[in-house]
């Protein structure tokens, strides 16, 4: 085992930005906190007491290197732009072989694969007439070809505390005291800048050719998604999250179509990060009291202790992960979220609104709630 290598966040080529080393048998070279897929840490724990794991088992990762391109783009080698994810996080293999050849425990923060999607809601928008099959994005089948991207957070602690406007050790006590103290090494080790957070992560969806993300004139449609599993799985109609999630489907295909480029991000922050059962508690709070839209972000609030905790200023790393400084077809009401893109100087040409038809009838509730409070609702801004 060698002594953990250094980790110059944000240094523009991987030599010099050194590897995140934090695999179950990292040993002494470790130099984050946490574990990778660090949401099923828990699992892992449960595998390896009864057996069926080995701490010291290393991932054979031949034949894994992404099937698509990406980066490294410019917005790498700013320390302030990502700050939640490894921006060489798929490329381990590769840029850190020699140091995994070294015995580190170096595996990768981000996956990146080729794959179909098949949608209820892009099936009928074929029938209506609103897509048409091309051969390439869209089968005559009704499939959809998409890159997928899977990525795990990686946060850069002095990043996050700067972009939240905390300090470092005031980061460190909270996430120490809020997980229960289950990383002490936050606060026993300080010179460990990275955490491996244990949450959901991200999912990134492609529509196009991949390889546009390199011409800073290719235009782009784009939805950042929030995690709603009763609506986006189940189809539950007291809002609209499944029907928006289709609708930016359907926009990112017909961008990719017009020679553009679609990103859907769906990140794992399910019930505005407060989880789902807060969010049943106060779906059945607001049912008891009568489901009125005045009410709808305080029995939140009442509930959880505040509305709403995603955090968006979080969420524009993917954004500059894939090298965009504008979006053209921004798919989103979300007045937050906009906010965020903004003081990231990731710049909107036109926001697009859900089309009225596509609400279901039981989530006007929360349509009026989120536009009394300054939720964008027209659908032309440009
Ligand atoms: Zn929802």
């Amino acid at each position: 085992m060698s002594a953990p290598p250094l980790i110059n966040w944000g240094a523009a080529t991987p030599d010099r930005r050194g590897p995140v080393v934090a695999g179950l048998d990292a040993g002494s070279a470790r130099n984050a906190n946490g574990t990778h897929a660090a949401a099923f840490g828990s699992y892992q724990a449960l595998a390896v007491a009864t057996g069926g794991l080995s701490e010291a088992h290393r991932p054979n990762l031949e034949g894994t290197q992404p099937r698509i391109e990406i980066g490294p783009f410019a917005q790498w080698a700013d320390p302030r732009k990502i700050v939640t994810m490894d921006p060489w996080g798929h490329l381990v293999a590769q840029v850190f072989a020699t140091e995994r050849e070294r015995g580190l425990d170096i595996r990768p923060s981000i996956a990146v694969a080729e794959g179909r999607l098949r949608l209820a809601e892009i099936i009928c928008a074929i029938e209506r007439g609103r897509l048409r099959p091309d051969g390439q994005v869209l089968l005559r089948n009704g499939e959809i070809r998409v890159c997928k991207i899977a990525i795990e957070p990686v946060w850069w602690l002095p990043g996050l505390a700067e972009r939240l406007q905390l300090t470092e050790p005031d980061l460190r006590q909270a996430l120490f005291r809020c997980t229960d103290g289950m990383y002490p090494a936050l606060l026993d080790n300080p010179e460990r800048k990275v955490f491996l957070p244990p949450i959901g992560g991200t999912s990134v969806y492609l529509f196009g050719d991949v390889q546009r993300l390199n011409d800073p004139r290719t235009r782009i449609a784009c939805r950042i998604h929030d995690e709603c599993s009763g609506s986006d799985v189940f189809g539950s109609d007291l809002c609209t999250c499944r029907p928006y999630l289709a609708y930016a489907v359907e926009e990112a295909v017909a961008m990719a179509q017009a020679g553009g480029l679609g990103v859907v991000a769906y990140n794992r922050k399910e019930g505005r990060c407060l989880g789902e059962v807060v969010k049943l508690l106060v779906y059945n709070a607001r049912m008891n009291a009568g489901d009125r839209a005045e009410s709808y972000f305080d029995r939140t609030a009442q509930v959880a202790g505040l509305s709403d905790m995603r955090f968006q200023e979080l969420s524009v790393d993917v954004l500059h992960w894939l090298g965009l400084e504008r979006i053209d077809r921004w798919i989103s009401m979300s007045n937050l979220k906009a906010q965020a893109l903004r003081n990231a100087g990731i710049q909107i040409i036109r926001q697009i609104a859900i089309p009225d038809e596509l609400i279901p009838t039981n989530a006007e509730v929360e349509m009026s709630a989120k536009r009394s409070a300054g939720y964008f609702s027209e659908v032309v801004l440009a």
